[in-house]
């Protein structure tokens, strides 16, 4: 039986820029389906979120995805710390598809050095004000909200971190799409507070908890991004051994060839590698938060999708090149070892982990 739980989205065009594509989830009631009962505070869904993301990546460009990707696996699941009628306001209409929310953590400072951000928030007993800048935001010009992740103390303390919910129309709030055509139809770009006065009811989750609610819902985005990986993965897979199959090579097609064969093979391997990984691995992200898994995920799917597309490029040939073809694919899915965390950050809290994993692996059945 086909799966027409997302027929909506069949009434878009595969051109749609992920707010469209976002509004029109929300609008039929589908973006629910990624967290349990129905419910963002109640935590992600795995199932649901996989189900979700194969259905966006299967219609829609990488660039609309992520911007889906992140607002569901992290942005909704942050703002839904808010407790205040602004946030819950705000997390109404996100949910529903009526607004888009960008997810603001990175900084005009090195993105991989978190805590050297420069965005500050003041908190006075009458308000708020924000100064600074966030750079290469998904959907920054289309958002309502900016969740802006910022410094209410100098230094680079885990307690010194609080997230504030800047509205994109406040006095103060400068937007720019970011000089990208490979990602404009994320919406991503660069957004600049210059003293943006806000309430004291724009302060998400508790004052100082901004970075460990930041490290509980990053862990989501990591596990969405190999969920998304393998829908990638596999619809590159089906698409370039159609291509192989139909493509002439002497007597017979590429297809035919076993080194051809063998490589495409190999891209099978990387592929079920990091499907078994995620089915092993998403409950202990979606359920008890667990930053190794996260970060095994996150590194497995930046060297399995680079893996696969690098290849299956190769084996397009000429054809690769045309316009939205598989080199531009390759080119967007670069993000996969970068963005939410690049490889190597990953890789290291990988590495601080060393015994615990090690441990795991000598009590099969028990991991992790
Ligand atoms: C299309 C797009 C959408 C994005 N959306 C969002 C969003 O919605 N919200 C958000 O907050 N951010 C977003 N980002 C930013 C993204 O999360 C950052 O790009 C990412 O965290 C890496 O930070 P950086 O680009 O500043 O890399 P840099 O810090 O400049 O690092 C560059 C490179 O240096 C190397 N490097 C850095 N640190 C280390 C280290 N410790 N060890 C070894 N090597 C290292 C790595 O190879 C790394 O890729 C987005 C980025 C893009 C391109």
């Amino acid at each position: 039986m086909p799966d027409t739980r997302h027929a909506p989205l069949d009434a878009l065009p595969r051109t749609a820029g992920g707010a469209r594509v976002w509004a029109a989830l929300g609008g039929a009631g589908l973006l629910t389906g990624a967290y349990r009962d129905g419910e963002v505070r109640s935590g992600i869904d795995p199932e649901g979120l996989a189900a979700l993301l194969t259905a966006v990546d299967a219609r829609f460009s990488i660039a609309s995805t992520l911007s889906v990707s992140v607002q569901l696996a992290t942005a909704l699941p942050v703002l839904a710390a808010g407790r205040t009628p602004v946030a819950r306001r705000a997390l109404d209409r996100a949910r529903t598809g009526r607004a888009t929310v960008a997810l603001a953590a990175t900084d005009v400072t090195a993105g991989t050095d978190l805590t050297a951000l420069r965005t500050q928030v003041r908190i006075e007993d009458d308000g708020l004000e924000v100064t600074g800048g966030k750079t290469w935001i998904a959907n920054t010009t289309t958002a309502e909200h900016f969740l802006t992740l910022a410094r209410h103390r100098p230094g680079r303390h885990f307690t010194h971190f609080t997230w504030v919910l800047v509205p994109a129309d406040a006095p103060g709030v400068t937007v720019r799409p970011a000089d990208s055509a490979l990602f404009a139809d994320s919406g991503v770009g660069h957004v600049t507070f210059d003293g943006v006065r806000l309430g004291r009811d724009h302060l998400l989750g508790r004052v100082g908890f901004g970075l460990p609610l930041f490290a509980r819902h990053i862990g989501t985005e990591r596990l969405a991004g190999a969920q998304w990986g393998v829908a990638l993965c596999r619809r590159v897979l089906a698409d370039t051994r159609r291509h192989l199959t139909g493509r002439a090579h002497g007597d017979r097609t590429l297809w035919d060839l076993d080194p051809v064969r063998q490589r495409f093979a190999a891209c099978l391997v990387r592929v079920r590698e990091l499907d078994a990984l995620v089915a092993q691995l998403q409950e202990p992200v979606a359920l008890h938060h667990d930053a190794t898994a996260a970060a095994t995920l996150k590194a497995a799917a930046g060297s399995a999708v680079n893996h696969v597309l690098t290849e299956c490029g190769q084996l397009w040939g000429a054809a690769g090149f045309t316009t939205g073809g598989i080199q531009e694919v390759r080119a967007q899915a670069a993000l996969f070892g970068i963005g939410g965390g690049a490889t190597e950050v990953v890789l290291g809290t990988l590495a601080d982990a060393a015994d615990s994993v090690l441990a795991d692996l000598a009590a099969p059945g028990t991991a992790p």
